[in-house]
């Protein structure tokens, strides 16, 4: 079996419907398993009418025709007006309607997994009738009955076990299948969801518990590059990169590659290709077993928006276990996500994503402890690889607030 997955941007629109046909024409239309994403911006759309729903629940409704709109446009440039995919995306929408209408959680998260999945089950429903409308033959399955998680809502962990055994009980023949992306179930078969982006783990998951030949991740970019082609000009197409590798990128940020997707691969080494969607003979970039990136260049990740904080004692003290402890707990209890550290005898620094917005809070805490400084809307750059050469130019084209250089990683902390 393969495992394909499209993303969002690979069905936005009924061009990258087609598409999807022609990329499966190309490459064979069984043994497989495709999976979703939802089509487009609608996860994001979708998350709108949640917000929405918490204010006002008659509102959200409203927040939702814009989504319908789009899904029946696409549909319409597809489809003869009569054909049975109509009804059943509508059958879709009226359900999460009454989902609307007569939900009495209170649980934000819980709320929003079962809002925010019905992206990708429309986009399977309109992509699986497609298919069958060219005359390619194909299973759609229902994830939420294939993967099993806890009920840890909006980023939920796999029971891998009980996964292991529904996927191969479904997925056993040599057919086409197509199933979603992101969503799964918890063991009250309440809808889950594995963390924003998450269909490419969904992809991993899949190709782990069926012993997959390979999962291939279709892009809108040739494959991975050493940079995000949005903030460095020549870019350059990595052809080959050991599982390592693009763990530790993923990890610190490179979005291509959804960072849990790569270790139950790993386990079974099974390759995972990244490739062009509208170049499906090209070679894109493989991820396996091999010993070097192939080119080595150094690769540059940047996180955009993140706080440096950095603390020194109150009393001349210097920053030991337990100061540092009473940091961590602090930062764990705001639910912030450090992204780098650094201490040396008398000063103790992190670089945070304040994605929670739980900045002001912290740093009133840490001021009852500490003598801080707060650098907000700092950049974290990871470069992998860096020459001197590369390190020396970047510094001196940067303000550069911190730096720290371990194994194959630089990270500096720059400011704008
Ligand atoms: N549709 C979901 C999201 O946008 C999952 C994914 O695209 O991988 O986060
Ligand atoms: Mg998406």
């Amino acid at each position: 079996m393969e495992i394909y997955k499209f993303g969002g941007a690979s069905v936005k629109d009924a061009a990258g419907i087609q598409n999807l046909i022609d990329v499966i024409q190309t490459t064979g239309s069984t043994k497989k398993v495709i999976v979703v994403s939802a089509m487009g911006k609608t996860t994001n759309a979708m998350e709108v009418v949640v917000n929405t729903y918490f204010e006002n629940p008659e509102t959200a409704k409203k927040a939702l025709q814009k989504t319908i709109n789009i899904h029946h446009k696409i549909i319409s440039n597809l489809f003869a007006k009569n054909h049975v995919v109509f009804k059943k995306v509508q059958d879709k929408f009226e359900h999460l309607i009454n989902f609307l209408t007569y939900n009495k959680s209170p649980n934000y998260d819980f709320v929003y997994d079962q809002i925010v999945s019905y992206g990708e089950l429309i986009s399977t429903t309109i992509i699986s009738a497609y298919l069958t409308l060219k005359g390619i033959e194909n299973t759609w399955l229902d994830a939420r009955k294939l993967i099993k998680t806890d009920s840890n809502y909006r980023d939920a962990q796999v029971d891998w076990e009980m996964t292991q055994h529904l996927i191969k009980d479904q997925i056993s023949s040599d057919n086409l299948y197509i199933t979603q992306g992101f969503i799964a179930s918890d063991s009250n078969n309440d809808t889950t969801t594995l963390g924003r982006e998450g269909s490419d783990y969904t992809g991993g998951i899949i190709a782990y518990c069926l012993n997959a030949q390979n999962l291939t991740i279709w892009k809108d970019v040739p494959g991975v590059l050493n940079a995000d082609p949005r903030v460095f000009k020549n870019t350059v197409l990595l052809e080959k990169i050991p599982y390592e590798e693009a763990i530790e990128l993923s990890f610190y940020g490179a979005s291509v590659i959804h960072p849990k997707t790569l270790q139950p691969l790993q386990r079974k080494e099974i390759p995972l290709f990244v490739k062009p969607f509208l170049d499906p003979k090209a070679a894109g970039t493989a991820v396996s077993n091999t010993l070097e990136l192939t080119p080595l260049v150094p690769c540059y990740i940047v996180k955009k928006e993140q706080v440096l904080i950095s603390l020194s004692s109150l009393d001349f003290s210097f920053m030991m276990e337990e100061h540092i402890s009473d940091v961590f707990k602090l930062l764990a209890m705001h639910k912030m996500k450090v992204d780098l550290i650094q201490n040396s005898a008398i000063s103790f620094s992190v670089c945070v994503d304040n994605k929670f917005k739980r900045l002001t809070s912290l740093v009133d805490q840490l001021k009852g402890k500490f003598k801080v400084s707060v650098t907000e809307n700092v950049s974290l750059y990871t470069i992998r690889h860096a020459t001197i050469k590369t390190l020396d130019q970047f510094e001196k084209e940067k303000n550069i607030l911190l730096k720290q250089v371990a194994g194959h990683s630089a990270q500096l902390v720059v400011k704008l």
